[in-house]
């Protein structure tokens, strides 16, 4: 799975208090692993990883079920708003309000994500009217415009080098396309990703991106950016930056359309309804029950895998081991560590950060962590096999007219008929025109995607080597301040 990007950026995380939003205490942010101090949103944005290797989560939680019955008819920009008003609290409430708008405004439908009901029982939240078409669009739009705002306060530059499969890459770069103070570089395999995927990381036309076509396979790539990562002088030098679904500010603008849809859901169906979710690092499905934290009654999560099915066997067994990644129809979802189950770890062990220390080091000596009576109220699991996805949308097809991407078809198997579901669709269907031809199925298309096709790609070839990759970065990165 794309990125991998851990860093750390100085950003002062002090703000003048007649600044803050009025009438909420300041939110503080505590690492999982319990060895660093807590720190604002702004310094938890910037880090992404917290010093002592864990990951920041909110000290403490506000209960959204009062206000609620008011947030009904919000825009999705105005829950985003009210939502992140909670945990921002060092930001200026118009520098908030601004990032949040420009963010949604590159969403293609007017709700930005609109709900479809196929039948009685089964709808669909459409996550991907964004730029890049893939959900991850929700959270990389505003990390973008969140970062911009924090380069024109201190001055400070920043550089983004990540690796990617995909979708991760592509939604990255179109956040911070022409973001002042900001150089992005991605590495990807050359050959390996597919041909939109390459195009919407190589046809930007911006010229603070970078996308570097490496020699080797994601994994050469993803080891080849942690390298340069725990390369000291070298971070602080460029000011490497985080973006994967480590950083939290990515949870929490997840977060909003659990939100979003469980309002819409009506009063009887909030109760009742199962969200479907298609997972790889298991960040997405976290962002949702996170809520259930905040007083948010959510029914359950269905943690829908492919075949890498780490977490399947983890709810299913207590067993969390480490196996090969086999290369899949939904390759965004082909990952072994799913490293955002340390948050949920966090709560498992009631907040025992010592605990999570435990598991985790055990985990990363061993390769497996066997947890006996894991139990973990509201979450079902599936995983579905290649010989099964192609099948799997053909069915949705000829029971709804409707189609799904590769992802968004994992979260189909076995759903039970006579239960409520809402199942996150991931990613269009357009992104993925290969596996539809194959299978002789019609081929859904999307005009912006088709645009591409008319565009130049610009990409850098370049061997895998540290030293070749940071040579480039060192001379393509924007070193000083406006
Ligand atoms: C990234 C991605 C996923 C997996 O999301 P996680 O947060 O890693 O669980 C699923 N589907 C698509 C289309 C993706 O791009």
């Amino acid at each position: 799975q794309p990125g991998l990007l851990i860093g750390r950026l100085a950003w002062a995380s002090k703000f003048p208090k007649d600044s803050r939003l009025p009438g909420i205490g300041e939110m503080r942010f505590v690492s999982t692993r319990g060895q660093s101090a807590s720190v604002g949103f702004s310094e938890a944005v910037a880090q992404g990883l917290a010093p002592d290797g864990g990951l920041y989560l909110p000290e403490n939680f506000p209960d959204l079920s009062e206000s609620t019955d008011h947030w009904e008819d919000l825009s999705y920009p105005d829950l985003c708003f009210e939502f992140f008003r909670f945990f921002a609290t060092d930001l200026d409430a118009d520098v908030l309000r601004h990032a949040i708008d420009r963010s949604y405004s590159t969403f293609s439908h007017p709700q930005i994500a609109p709900i479809v009901e196929l039948s009685e029982n089964c709808k669909v939240l459409e996550l991907f009217h964004g730029p890049t078409l893939a959900f991850k669009d929700f959270a990389l739009q505003l990390l973008g415009n969140l970062y911009e705002h924090q380069i024109a306060r201190t001055g400070k530059n920043l550089t983004v080098l990540g690796a990617t499969s995909g979708d991760t890459g592509a939604a990255a770069i179109s956040g911070l396309i022409g973001k002042r103070g900001v150089t992005v570089f991605i590495l990807y395999p050359n050959g390996k990703v597919s041909a939109l995927q390459e195009r919407q990381m190589t046809c930007t036309g911006a010229g603070n991106v970078f996308p570097l076509a490496i020699e080797g396979t994601f994994d050469d790539a993803q080891s080849t950016v942690k390298e340069l990562f725990s390369d000291l002088p070298f971070r602080e030098a460029v000011g490497l930056s985080a973006v994967n679904s480590i950083n939290l500010a990515r949870i929490l603008a997840q977060s909003v359309y659990y939100l979003f849809a469980w309002l819409r859901l009506g009063s009887r169906d909030r109760e009742n309804t199962t969200f479907v979710v298609p997972t790889g690092n298991f960040g997405n499905v976290f962002a949702g029950w996170l809520l259930t934290k905040m007083g948010i009654a959510i029914r359950g999560f269905r943690v829908a895998t492919n075949q890498n099915d780490v977490l399947h066997r983890l709810f299913d067994s207590g067993e969390y081991s480490l196996g090969e990644v086999s290369p899949s129809l939904a390759p965004s979802m082909d990952i072994q560590v799913a490293s955002n189950f340390e948050r949920l770890l966090y709560f498992i062990l009631d907040g025992d950060s010592a605990r999570v220390r435990e598991v985790m080091n055990s985990f990363r000596e061993e390769g497996r962590y066997c947890f006996e009576n894991l139990a973990v109220d509201g979450f079902s699991t599936s995983s579905a096999t290649d010989s099964e996805i192609p099948e799997i949308i053909r069915s949705v097809h000829r029971e709804y007219g409707y189609w799904v991407d590769p992802h968004t078809a994992c979260g189909f198997k076995d759903l039970p008929p006579d239960e409520k579901h809402l199942v996150l669709a991931t990613a269009h269907p357009a992104k993925f025109p290969d596996l539809y031809e194959k299978a002789g199925m019609e081929k859904p298309t999307s005009p912006v995607l088709q645009q591409l096709l008319e565009k130049t790609p610009v990409k850098y070839d370049s061997p895998v080597s540290p030293s070749a990759i940071r040579a480039f970065v060192e001379k393509n990165s924007s070193q000083t301040g406006e």
